[in-house]
């Protein structure tokens, strides 16, 4: 009943009666699709932006449903962050792509792996304990697992966020801010953070080749994470022209539909292979 009632509040905000439908099914199917292990993972690749080559894949759920049909991860993710079901969503996410990270390891690729973290995650006090069995089980170095929390989710509650990612940054792991720039963080709170590495967001890459303004945004950014210390990534980029000039900018690594989209795991093995690095 207590569930039930959650399900209602998660979907019951506004739009039609059919989206309204719709998002009753979807957190209705979600933990049969979590305990039956109905979800996968697709991996995009990473690459150092000084030479092209890869570096890493960040994990992106998906969800195929015999009757919803595709499920994107932005339409279910909001709903099982209001329902609570999140924190099984990120537990499977995690230890499909510590497995993986492990296969690719042992067949001689050592990539690091990147998953993202929700706002509920983060004040999860369990999560910790889990993470480090987790990576203990497969005796993976914790510095080969970045979490990615949005800057969203971080200003959600700063203080919250920044204890927890202090602990796990303790731990090894390595904490990256994404969609950085559309969140609010001030200056003078990101000099705080306990993250390693700032992830532009795509809007900015967009328009990158063609908007002054988005130029001067990246540029000034680049320039202010280098006398941070801290790594950058710069995702969406789609042409070459953005790879090109985010170089001369200094950025360390890039992800976006140029290189590659996000791919199923045999796929992303067969890229590799035909890919020159
Ligand atoms: P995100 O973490 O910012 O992930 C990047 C999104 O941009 C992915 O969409 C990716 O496919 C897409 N993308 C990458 N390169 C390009 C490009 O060059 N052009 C364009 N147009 N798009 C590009 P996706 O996989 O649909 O995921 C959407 C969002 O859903 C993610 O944004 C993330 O916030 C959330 N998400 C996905 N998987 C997970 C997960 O396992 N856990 C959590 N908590 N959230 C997830
Ligand atoms: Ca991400
Ligand atoms: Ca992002
Ligand atoms: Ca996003």
């Amino acid at each position: 009943q207590a569930a039930f009632t959650k399900q209602l509040m998660a979907v019951y905000s506004h739009g039609s009666d059919e989206e309204y439908m719709r998002r009753l099914q979807i957190l209705q199917a979600l933990p049969e699709a979590i305990a039956e292990r109905k979800l996968e993972l697709h991996f995009q690749p990473k690459i150092d932006c000084a030479t092209g080559t890869v570096v890493g894949a960040e994990a992106l759920i998906r969800w195929r449903h015999p009757q919803l049909g595709v499920i994107r991860p932005d339409e279910f993710i909001p709903l099982a962050e209001q329902s609570g079901d999140i924190l099984a969503v990120t537990r499977w996410v995690c230890e499909a792509a510590l497995n993986q990270q492990q296969y690719w390891l042992e067949q001689g690729r050592k990539l690091q792996m990147a998953i993202n973290l929700s706002a509920k995650d983060l004040q999860d006090s369990s999560w910790l304990s889990f993470i480090k069995a987790e990576l203990q089980q497969r005796h993976l170095p914790a510095e080969t697992l970045t979490l990615e929390v949005t800057e969203s989710a971080v200003m959600a509650d700063v203080e919250q966020a920044q204890q927890q990612l202090t602990e796990l940054r303790r731990l090894g792991v390595k904490i990256a801010l994404d969609d950085y720039g559309t969140g609010y963080a001030s200056l003078s709170q990101l000099k705080h953070l306990p993250v390693d590495e700032l992830k532009l967001d795509q809007s900015f890459i967009r328009g990158l080749t063609d908007v002054e303004n988005d130029r001067v945004i990246v540029r000034s950014t680049l320039e202010l994470a280098r006398q941070l210390k801290l790594e950058t990534v710069a995702e969406g980029v789609e042409e070459e022209a953005a790879w090109r000039l985010l170089q001369t900018m200094g950025c360390v690594t890039l992800q976006g539909y140029f290189f590659s989209r996000p791919l199923a795991a045999t796929e992303f093995e067969n890229w590799l292979s035909t890919d020159a690095s």
